[in-house]
């Protein structure tokens, strides 16, 4: 690696660099479906259905040996499977889908397929789409597994054409995983073995972003031109600039993850609370999706994502699961937790809700809002987070998304506060809510920016859309008003209004939101000591003079 330019022997590409920090590594790419091909003569039915059921028992092989890997807290590498955490439960799903794969009744109907005259890969595929309209006939449950059905089709015609098997790879070995886009539960069972990600859609406050930040995983999505770099070509990712340097060398390679290292290990070496160069004090809080996430250095939770427990369900939690679940954050956290209560929709899709589906989603009925369709999920949510918070003595306050006006802050407030959470506060999305943002203040005890959906709504542009990244930048002034209105609103009531949309960690515009005049950050834990030495190089008024720059 060349010390000037982030260059290989091989060139350069460029996306946006959403996650911080450098990593390089031999480029394994997430395979998609395999396009069934048209139906080929066949001349030897038996070699056909001989064919069939080794494709089906690869994908039983495999799918056992991801759950085995789960297990043992290993890189299982598989669709939904062993994020940290959920090893246990990761497993037990891998299981269940190799039993379904292994099923003696699925095998003999591709057998028959294949002697009847298919080839191996359609007679896969009449076995399972027959497989799957008899579980969708017999509704409920059973009904729900039907999608597992397709990935395991998928699967085996992949194995039945000599293709990757589609969903995360595991080629056993530590690499950098390129993808069209990754899902939430995709990115959330990524195993060790991932050095970085690169997409080729993805904006910069997409899921994969926050995931890989949680992950302190460098990343860079909005990079189509990735889809014609072959597999295993050594790649250097900067998940700071957005560039992708092509054929390092596996000296070069490992000469970058040593950089790298070091580099955080020299950031991680300053500790302490967050302060300007002149002592003003900024908390500088953590957002996490499990207690998996939780990394020393931060002075608490400042955006617990609850959703992310849930995200790959179809059944709701049970009370007991989810008390489990928030007790075990608010054992490990250091400091106050802010739980935000269940932000579903878009972005976030929960199975479990059964929500219907919408021709306008992120307009439609998302965060607090589902509380109108579902009203009980709510006050469950609360009831389990207020007895984890007993159970654990912990510092615990609660927030809702998608709050729009001071009467939906006044309902959620009462409603936490009969609970037994006595600090209740309210997301700052959507303009609206900026623009009334005394108003809100007057009912709950904190406002928290989410500075993602704030842009995305008050620019009319999707967040995950990397044509509009420009508009979603958060030194938009139009953004920065709203940031300094909600901040100017907190100065007036006396109470904390912080950022914890990405904005929050990211080093070079952080100094300019404490210029605005929030009192704290909340940002993924990799983010904290980056932002903790931002902050640390500038007075107080050196960050206003910023604000005010930017604003102009
Ligand atoms: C935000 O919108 O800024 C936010 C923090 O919430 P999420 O990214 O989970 O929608
Ligand atoms: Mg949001």
């Amino acid at each position: 690696m060349p010390e000037t330019g982030w260059a290989g022997p091989g060139g350069r590409l460029s996306g946006l660099g959403v996650s911080q920090g450098r990593a390089a590594g031999p480029l394994v790419r997430m395979a998609g479906p395999p396009s069934l091909p048209a139906p080929r003569p066949v001349a030897d039915p038996e070699a056909e259905a001989a064919t069939a059921v080794k494709a089906l028992e690869a994908v039983t092989a495999d799918l056992n040996r991801r759950a085995a890997a789960a297990r043992t807290g290993a890189s299982a590498g598989a669709g939904g499977g062993g994020g940290a955490g959920a090893g246990g439960e990761a497993a037990e799903i891998l299981e269940a889908l190799a039993m379904i794969a292994d099923d003696p009744m699925l095998r003999e109907e591709a057998e028959t397929r294949a002697r009847g005259g298919a080839d191996a890969a359609h007679a896969l595929e009449a076995a399972f789409d027959g497989h799957r309209d008899a579980l969708a006939a017999l509704g409920g449950y059973l009904a729900e597994r039907a999608a597992d059905l397709d990935d395991l089709k998928h699967r085996a015609v992949a194995a039945a054409l000599g293709l990757p098997m589609p969903g995360l790879p595991d080629p056993g070995h530590p690499y950098v995983l390129v993808a069209g886009d990754l899902s939430p539960a995709d990115t959330a069972g990524l195993g060790p073995d991932v050095l970085a990600l690169i997409t080729e859609r993805g904006g910069p406050t997409s899921h994969t972003a926050i995931l890989a930040r949680a992950r302190g995983l460098p990343a860079v999505v909005a990079c189509p031109a990735v889809a014609d770099v072959p597999d295993g070509t050594i790649v250097g990712v900067d998940g700071a600039s957005g560039e992708i340097a092509l054929g390092l060398t596996p000296e070069q390679a490992a000469e970058v993850m040593e950089r790298d290292r070091a580099e955080r290990a020299r950031l991680a070496a300053a500790t302490g609370p967050g302060r300007t160069a002149d002592g003003h004090p900024v908390r500088l809080l953590a957002n996490i999706g499990s207690a998996a996430d939780l990394r020393p250095g931060a002075e608490g939770v400042g955006l617990f994502r609850t959703e992310f427990l849930f995200l790959d369900r179809k059944q709701p939690p049970s009370p007991e699961e989810q008390t489990a679940a928030y007790a075990e954050v608010f054992e490990r956290a250091e400091g106050p937790v802010i739980v935000r209560t269940l932000d579903a929709g878009t972005d976030k899709p929960l199975p479990f809700l059964g929500l219907p589906e919408e021709p306008n989603p992120a307009l439609g009925v998302r965060g607090l809002r589902v509380d109108r369709l579902l009203p009980g999920v709510l006050d469950a949510q609360l009831a389990a987070i207020a007895e984890a918070a007993r159970a654990t003595g912990a510092d615990v306050r609660v927030m809702a998304p998608m709050v729009t006006t001071p009467a939906e802050a006044a309902g959620f407030a009462r409603r936490a506060r009969a609970a037994g959470i006595a600090q209740v506060g309210v997301m700052v999305e959507v303009p609206a809510a900026a623009l009334r943002a005394a108003e809100l203040l007057r009912e709950v005890d904190f406002l928290s920016i989410g500075t993602n959906d704030l842009a995305q709504y008050t620019f009319a542009a999707d967040r995950q859309h990397p044509a509009l990244a420009d508009l979603l930048d958060p030194r938009q002034p139009a953004l920065l008003g709203l940031i300094e209105a909600c901040a100017a609103a907190g100065r007036e009531a006396g109470k904390p209004v912080g950022v914890c949309g990405e904005a929050a960690g990211d080093p070079a515009v952080a100094p300019l939101l404490v210029g605005l005049g929030v009192t704290s950050l909340s940002m993924a834990p990799s983010c904290v000591p980056l932002v903790r030495e931002a902050l640390a190089g500038l007075t107080l008024e050196e960050c206003r003079e910023l604000a005010r720059e930017a604003l102009a």
